[in-house]
């Protein structure tokens, strides 16, 4: 065994065995895998998977990722035999909620560039003639099918460039992971050590072991899932092939089904999540038929062969062979976990990945590993989402559980865990209550979303066109129409204790930040600068707001649910010995943000502070006293009006909230929940990170190139702007309004050119200073001149939008119709 290594990647499944080949591939060598079982049916998940690929995901990267997958597997083949078999899907219909759904379904998977349609029962009869003609219907996809995953990692690890540059070591154990001051230093295996500085755990459900040998709690659940094969079928009698029947979903039932020669597979999620432990995880010599396969427990699998001989009818009550409880992982948030610790220099993870995505994951880890950046927008799969509470084993169990019963579940995007709930609360949460606000989770925050108590308002405002009804009036209220209005016409009051909020102080603290924002941080103190951070190809990692308190001291504002990816990054890039703080006042801070016309009245009541254009210009900061609470004010709002920001005390944010609410009242400024927020801020064009803003995007293409200087020297990223500015712009994030007045769509529905998908919808809402739906999506320049009549398609309908200068809203323009 060699000593010395570039790269250890531990698990010859298929992630690290796609990874090593895309490594050898971007022309690195000396990598080495260890694998614990056999190469390569390992007794890992993979070597049990029946190889479903269905390309189609609400997230856009994860549905790029399995289109890479699909490319890869395809040009992949092993002694002759495919990797890949492209006999395309159906995911049917027995319910006319279910038949809605494929229609959005179709949607989401044109947007991020697949061939979708929606098919009848016949067409779908014709596919596949041993199924129900119950079924209302059925979503089509080209291309998805079967993957041979163990072929395909042998194949891959197989291939000339890897047999050069990767040792595969098999019946080999790694038994831990050393580190010094944070930074691995070498892997222990049962056969010897190995130095390296880098090591990549592609270990699957034993991830969590691997993630404990450096002090990681890697937040993932191995579940058992029921997988059976029939007997032969008469039906199919004669058949060799290892598939022609497309692979099959029947998401009402929870359960999935794929043809194999002359027999059927059946998967079911339909019983209660069986989740193991990683203590119980067993050895690869110890396991009785493989460590990643229990016992086939019936009384799980009951129902689903009940609903098998419905959808099926000549598998009812059929023999059952190969029975089996697989292990596989699941996650807090159903997304993988990948990316390098930021706890530990060195340590990597690609956990928790179907072989659906793994083709794709192992390009984008390789890219990683080697640049620093995947390539594509990873933050929702990126390690450094995860907060402190959500490394907790009991939440891991509850989240990763539900995600696995949920997991063909009708999911509407606005839709809220119903535990593990209030874990971080604002210090005026128990007012909030009082006044009956409905509350969202976000980073463990709960924060409203709207509040009943201003139901007095619906009488106020003529709201009857904008009511809503079907999927979009779920997860919704008629009071964000009323509290975005009253925000426009008086005032809201706004919690925004989520927020990130990060000190950063010392010798030198100027320079460092000035190197990683695209703006210009070097103004005076007590300026408020909104800036992106850039990743060294130019896309928007972080867009946020930074205050300088001192000469060498700033406050970092940004997003809640994104703050602690923003705030790893920024650790991520100080020198390594350096002198500067870096302190996470989060949980120290409350903030509350007050908005509107009359916001002004409202807080000069409470504070002495002159809060006048010339004394307190728009991004400025003071110092305020409310009520004898010394506060920091921000003069920033992020709903186009007029406003501020207030930073106290959390253990004052009562005092504070009863002193700001409690002059409310006289400006008729009311307490203002996300929905409203959304709604605002989409009218006034302002981009959302995760939506408009992301990596794969630069400051330019989403219009906010207005915040990059250029000229003040060196940062992250600007050779790469100055050589896109070479280039011009390809794509550009533009503004669109629907044509019919009244019409709302959610987010992430094509947008066509005539019978092509030119973009998709990163944000919606609807306008109701404006009273028009309001959608945002990147185009190729070439469709996005003004006045551009396009389509979107919602639910399968066509909908007129038109591209519009923006912002839509000005409050220069406005006038509010009571
Ligand atoms: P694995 O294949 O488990 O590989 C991890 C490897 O790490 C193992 O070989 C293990 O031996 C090795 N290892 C662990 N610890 C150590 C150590 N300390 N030292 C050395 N080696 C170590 N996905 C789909 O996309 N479509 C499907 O249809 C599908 N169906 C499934 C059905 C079943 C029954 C199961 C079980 C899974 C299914 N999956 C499916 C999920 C899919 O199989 C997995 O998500 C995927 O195979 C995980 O790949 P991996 O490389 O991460 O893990």
């Amino acid at each position: 065994m060699k000593s010395k290594a570039r790269i250890v990647i531990i698990g010859a499944g298929i992630v690290g065995c796609s990874t090593a080949y895309h490594l050898s591939k971007l022309g690195w060598s000396d990598i080495v895998v260890i694998e614990q079982g056999p190469l390569f049916e390992t007794g890992g998940s993979t070597s049990h998977a029946p190889g479903l690929v269905f390309q189609t995901n609400p997230a856009r990267t994860m549905c790029v990722l399995s289109q890479e997958t699909v490319k890869l597997y395809s040009n992949l083949e092993l002694d002759g035999q495919a990797c890949y078999y492209p006999v395309g899907s159906m995911e049917v219909a027995w319910t006319p909620e279910r038949l809605e759904e494929l229609k959005r379904r179709v949607g989401v998977g044109t947007s991020y560039g697949l061939n979708a349609g929606l098919i009848t029962t016949n067409e779908a009869l014709d596919h596949n003639p041993l199924l129900s003609d119950k079924i209302l219907g059925a979503m089509f996809v080209e291309k998805d099918g079967i993957a041979k995953a163990v072929r395909a990692a042998e194949a891959m690890s197989t291939s000339q460039i890897t047999k050069e540059s990767v040792d595969f070591y098999e019946f080999t154990k790694v038994t831990n992971i050393n580190s010094i001051n944070g930074r691995v230093t070498s892997v222990e295996t049962d056969k010897g050590l190995i130095e390296t500085d880098m090591v990549l755990s592609t270990a699957g459900i034993w991830g969590p072991k691997i993630g404990r040998m450096v002090g990681i709690t890697v937040p993932q659940r191995a579940m058992q899932h029921c997988y059976a094969k029939t007997i032969p079928l008469k039906e199919l009698e004669g058949q060799t092939e290892e598939v022609t029947h497309p692979v099959l979903r029947h998401q009402d039932k929870a359960m999935y089904f794929r043809q194999q020669e002359d027999v059927y597979g059946i998967g079911s999620y339909n019983h209660p999540a069986l989740p193991v432990s990683a203590n119980e995880l067993l050895d690869y010599e110890m396991a009785p038929v493989s460590p990643s396969i229990k016992s086939f427990t019936p009384e799980h699998f009951e129902a689903g062969r009940v609903d098998t001989g419905d959808l099926l009818p000549v598998l009812k009550d059929i023999e059952l062979t190969y029975k089996i409880n697989g292990i596989f992982s699941f996650t807090i948030d159903g997304f993988p976990i990948l990316g390098e610790w930021p706890q530990v220099k060195g340590f990597w993870s690609a956990e928790a990945v179907w072989i659906t995505h793994a083709g794709g994951v192992g390009k984008i880890m390789a890219q990683w590993l080697d640049s620093g950046d995947p390539g594509i927008d990873t933050h929702e799969m990126d390690v450094a989402r995860f907060h402190p509470h959500n490394m907790d084993e009991k939440y891991i169990d509850i989240r990763a559980s539900q995600n696995y019963v949920e997991v063909y579940d009708i999911i509407h995007p606005a839709q809220q865990m119903e535990e593990p709930r209030n874990i971080k609360l604002s210090p005026f949460h128990k007012s909030q209550k009082e006044l009956k606000a409905s509350f969202i989770e976000s980073g463990g925050w709960e924060r409203p979303n709207w509040f009943d108590s201003n139901k007095m308002l619906l009488e106020k405002y003529d709201i009857a066109s904008f009511l809503r009804s079907g999927w979009e009036n779920k997860e919704w209220s008629p009071m964000a129409i009323v509290e975005h209005l009253q925000t426009r016409l008086n005032g809201g009051i706004f919690d925004l204790t989520s927020f990130t909020k990060v000190e950063i102080k010392g010798e030198g603290s100027l320079d460092f930040l000035n190197y990683l924002a695209s703006n210009d941080l070097d103004k005076p103190v007590g300026k408020v600068i909104y800036t992106s951070l850039l990743t060294e190809s130019g896309g928007v990692k972080c867009d946020l707001t930074i205050t300088r308190l001192g000469e060498e001291r700033f406050l970092v504002v940004t997003g809640g649910v994104m703050g602690l990816h923003d705030l790893n990054w920024i650790a991520s890039k100080l020198p390594v010995g350096s002198d500067i703080e870096i302190n996470d006042l989060s949980e120290s801070m409350t903030a509350i943000g007050v908005w509107g016309p009359k916001s002004r009245d409202l807080l000069q009541k409470v504070s002495s502070v002159d809060l006048s254009n010339s004394a307190f210009p728009y991004m400025s900061s003071k110092m305020m006293s409310i009520n004898g609470i010394e506060c920091l004010a921000l003069r920033i709002s992020y709903v186009g009006e007029l406003g501020w920001e207030i930073y106290g005390p959390m253990s004052k944010g009562q005092a504070l909230w009863d002193s700001i609410y409690g002059q409310s009242g006289e400006f008729d400024i009311v307490p203002v929940g996300l929905a409203a927020f959304e709604s605002l801020r989409v009218e006034k064009g302002y981009r959302l990170w995760g939506n408009e803003l992301s990596t794969e995007y630069t400051p330019y293409e989403s219009g906010i190139g207005f915040a990059v200087k250029l000229n003040k020297g060196d940062f992250i990223g600007r050779d790469a702007l100055i050589e896109h500015n070479r280039a011009g712009l390809k794509k550009i994030l533009t503004c669109m309004t629907l044509d019919k007045q009244g019409v709302v769509v959610m987010g992430k529905e094509p947008i066509m050119f005539g019978n092509k998908c030119i973009g998709y919808v990163t944000s919606a809402a609807y306008g109701y200073s404006v009273d028009k739906g309001i959608i945002y999506g990147y185009l190729p320049v070439e469709y996005a001149d003004e006045g551009r009549k396009l389509d979107v398609i919602y639910f399968g309908e066509n909908y007129k939008v038109t591209v519009s200068a923006e912002p839509i809203f000005d409050p220069k323009n406005f006038r509010l119709k009571t």
